[in-house]
């Protein structure tokens, strides 16, 4: 599903972010990438979510080499294949969760109408129907993150990408979105989970370990 081969990751400013990084996912896998802050697991999340591009190295998506497609195409794939949560939810404020949810099919020339009954069923398959017209503020925490998840899978996508996804919450909110993670990937969507909490990653079925830009696989 992606691949990454020999990536370096150098920003402006000469900051090694990554280097000599090869690693992949298979479609249907749920993977952590662990380790401590500034080791690089940003940096990988937005190469696996083609939201960057590698310095050196290849990083391929679904078959596609992300150096070669043009800025269009590499909007399109992502918007296609990949859904993004991060630790900070990044709702719209004063819309409603039903509206958050519709605005993940913003780009996809879905109809409005359509959108609105695709986040309905979305956001009973999260566990919040009950709080579709609920705007942020009214939500709490885990309820606000579980709408971040109906909207980054609301189009289906193949992959979930999740960047320390329960970082803001407390144990019991933090179970549960952990839940849901599970529950999305036991129904075949991929996702990949960035954590710094050695509890989570243990419990996950494979783990990569992330130390000053570096990959060591166990
Ligand atoms: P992590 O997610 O593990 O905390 P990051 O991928 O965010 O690590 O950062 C890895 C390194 O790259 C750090 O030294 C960080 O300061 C640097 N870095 C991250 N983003 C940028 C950027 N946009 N510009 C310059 N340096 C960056």
């Amino acid at each position: 599903m992606i691949r990454m081969s020999e990536v370096g990751k150098t920003y402006p400013g000469g900051v090694a972010a990554l280097n000599a990084v090869s690693m992949h996912v298979d479609a249907g896998e749920l993977v952590g990438i662990v380790g401590p802050s500034g080791s690089g697991k940003s940096t990988m999340l937005h190469l696996l979510g083609a939201l960057d591009r590698p310095s050196t190295g290849t990083v391929s998506i679904d078959g596609h080499d992300v150096a070669s497609l043009p800025d269009r195409a590499l909007s399109a794939l992502r918007a296609r294949t990949i859904g993004f949560v991060f630790q900070q939810f990044h709702l719209a404020p004063g819309v409603s969760a039903l509206d958050n949810v519709a605005d993940g099919l913003l780009y996809t020339g879905v109809r409005r109408r359509e959108r609105r009954r695709r986040a309905a069923s979305t956001l009973q398959r999260v566990g919040l129907e009950h709080r579709a017209h609920h705007r942020p503020h009214q939500l709490s925490g885990g309820e606000r993150q579980r709408v971040a998840i109906a909207r980054a899978v609301v189009g289906d996508p193949a992959v979930l990408l999740a960047d320390e996804p329960t970082g803001n919450l407390d144990s019991v909110a933090s179970a549960g979105v952990l839940e849901l993670l599970r529950s999305l990937h036991a129904t075949g969507t991929t996702v990949v989970l960035i954590t710094h909490d050695r509890e989570i990653a243990g419990g996950l079925p494979r783990c990569l370990h992330m130390r000053d830009g570096r990959l060591a696989e166990s």
